[in-house]
Parts: structure tokens; sequence; C-alpha cells
């Protein structure tokens, strides 16, 4: 190749920086619900009138019936992990964007009582060893609710 056909190329420059582009969302009326039960430290779930099943989170329409679900069920804060990760390496949180710290942490799916569909939130708990799949846990409230899924602090194992 001659010189002349080398100035001409341009190359690809990657950076890496920070954004942040602040927005908001409505979530629709059953989020809302169920958002707004969080505040005052009570989970709803929603129950198919038609197979039964209760979902928590909650949501609009059956995934089995197809039909729509307007049947409010307040849970307990109590469930039964039914997975769990320990987490040891640096992970962005995706509400955030910022790197979860302290490192490890722990997510469990927890199936509350009551409910048929289980959720993922954190565990207070990071040594695998006094982690399984069975344990009771219970919701540890924030202190400060503002109406999101992190008014739950994290679970906590009561067994
Ligand atoms: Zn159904």
């Amino acid at each position: 190749m001659s010189e002349k056909k080398k100035e001409k190329k341009e190359y690809l420059t990657l950076t890496s920086g920070k954004t942040w582009a602040p927005y908001n969302w409505h979530v629709g009326e059953y989020w809302t619900k169920f958002l707004d039960g969080l505040k005052e430290k009570k989970f709803y779930g929603i129950k198919c009138h038609k197979c039964g099943i209760v979902y928590a989170l909650p949501r609009q329409v059956c995934g089995r019936c197809f039909v729509k679900m307007e049947d409010w069920v307040e849970l307990p804060h109590e469930g039964t992990i039914t997975s769990f990760t320990v987490v040891k390496f640096p992970y962005i949180d995706p509400n955030t964007g910022q790197i979860i710290q302290p490192l490890p942490f722990t997510t469990a799916s927890i199936r509350l009582d009551g409910a048929d569909t289980a959720i993922w939130h954190y565990l207070n708990v990071t040594d695998e060893t006094k982690i399984k799949v069975g344990k009771r846990v219970r919701i540890v409230w924030q202190e400060n609710r503002k109406g999101s899924i992190h008014d739950i602090k994290h679970f906590e194992i009561i067994d």
C-alpha cells in the first residue's frame, strides 16, 4: 500500500465515559397500586379468578388464562428462597449505572407465602454456606419509602 492511501484511512476511536439521561415513565395502573403499597409496607400480589394463580409481582393479565385480573391480595412479608446467586465480581446496577458495592452481594429468588411466582431481590447474607433453597426469609423495609421496589431494603433469613 502506498503512503498516500495509508493517509486516507480513518480509525474509529472508542472512549469511555459516563452519561446521565434522567427520565420518567408511567408504570400504569397496576404498578402504581403495587408501588404505593410498598410505601405503606404492603406487598400486593394479584389473583387470577379463573385458575387461582397468585402473581407476585402483580400483572394485569394471567399468563395462563389470558384474562384480566382484578383480585388484589395483600401478601405476608415472609417467604421461601427458591434460588440464589452470590455475586463476587463487579456488576453494574441497571437502576443506577454504578458498580454495586460492597462485594460480594447476594440476590435471591423468593416466593412469598401465598404467591405462586417468585421475585428477585437482595438477601443480606453473602456466606453461601448459610444460604439454602427452602430457607425462610422476611422483608426488611427501608425506613424512608418512596414507592419503589427498593423500598424493600433486602430480605433476611429467619430460620
Ligand atoms: Zn389464570
